[in-house]
């Protein structure tokens, strides 16, 4: 077995839904990465306004030595909401992401001898663009509704990374394109339209890559409006301490891909 598959094996055998490799040099060059630096105050947390500033910052600073990223993907159904249900510190779905990772990247070392490198979910602090990596690796394609679409799970599943410094045959990206034959029924069921139009930092933008939302149409600051209402909401609605905050996810259920997979 080449040393890529073993690394996916130990990856779903430890619980990944998915895993993939994507190349390290093709990360560093995906839209996203790409693009972040141009998006002044619109990046949002993270960003880098001076571009002098970026040697002394660790966003985008991995190692040379880094070649590749295991990508994997837990799933998210519909029947599991608590998985992101924000409680303070974290979301249960993202520790047991942390905890796949941790025990990968331990018996990566100890079995295949491969030295790894566990990263921070935020770019400001280390991490990368999760759903860049995720395409390259052949977990699936960026979708209208600017999620991830994995051919088995649709956008119902959450992601994280590994870095690995070894160089491994990536494993995607894959020829799939569910909205090409979509009514787009994501940008329609949206509460606050988020994915009418660009938002003008993208209309003064030109870039060949397929975020957001593929073509521009996404307004990140029109979805945040959301989260702000969800976390107002669900401080109203609760009497425990830290109130759980349930997140819109309408976008995401609406789709298809998710739908047929027999998610419902
Ligand atoms: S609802 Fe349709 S257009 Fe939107 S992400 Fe899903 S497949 Fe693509
Ligand atoms: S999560 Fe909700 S508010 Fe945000 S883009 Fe999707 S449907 Fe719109």
């Amino acid at each position: 077995m080449g040393i890529g598959n073993a690394i996916i094996e130990i990856a779903m055998e430890n619980g990944a839904t998915l895993a993939g490799i994507a190349g390290m040099d093709a990360v560093r060059v995906s839209p996203s990465h790409i693009i972040y630096n141009k998006m002044g105050d619109y990046g949002g947390v993270g960003t880098v306004k001076d571009e002098a500033a970026l040697s002394d910052s660790p966003l985008f600073n991995w190692p040379d030595t880094v070649k590749s990223v295991l990508v994997i993907a837990l799933s998210h159904p519909k029947d599991k909401p608590e998985l992101d249900w924000w409680d303070g510190k974290g979301t249960p779905g993202n520790r047991q992401l942390m905890d796949i990772i941790k025990q990968t990247s331990r018996q990566i070392e100890r079995n295949l001898n491969v030295k790894t490198r566990k990263i921070h979910y935020y770019v400001e602090k280390g991490g990368l663009f999760l759903k860049d990596a995720a395409v390259l690796a052949g977990l699936g394609c960026i979708g209208k509704n600017n999620m991830l679409l994995t051919p088995s799970h649709g956008p119902r599943v959450r992601l994280r990374a590994l870095l690995i410094d070894t160089e491994i045959s990536p494993t995607g990206p894959i020829d799939f394109d569910p909205c090409a034959d979509c009514k787009v029924f994501c940008r329609r069921v949206c509460p606050e339209n988020a994915m009418d139009e660009k938002s003008s930092i993208f209309k003064s933008m030109e870039f060949d890559g397929c975020l957001p939302g593929r073509d521009g149409a996404y307004n990140r600051d029109l979805c945040n409006m959301r989260m702000e209402k969800d976390i107002t909401d669900s401080a109203e609605n609760n009497t425990g301490k830290q109130p759980v905050i349930k997140y819109c996810r309408k976008c995401e259920f609406i789709c298809p891909v998710g739908k047929k997979a027999g998610r419902e």
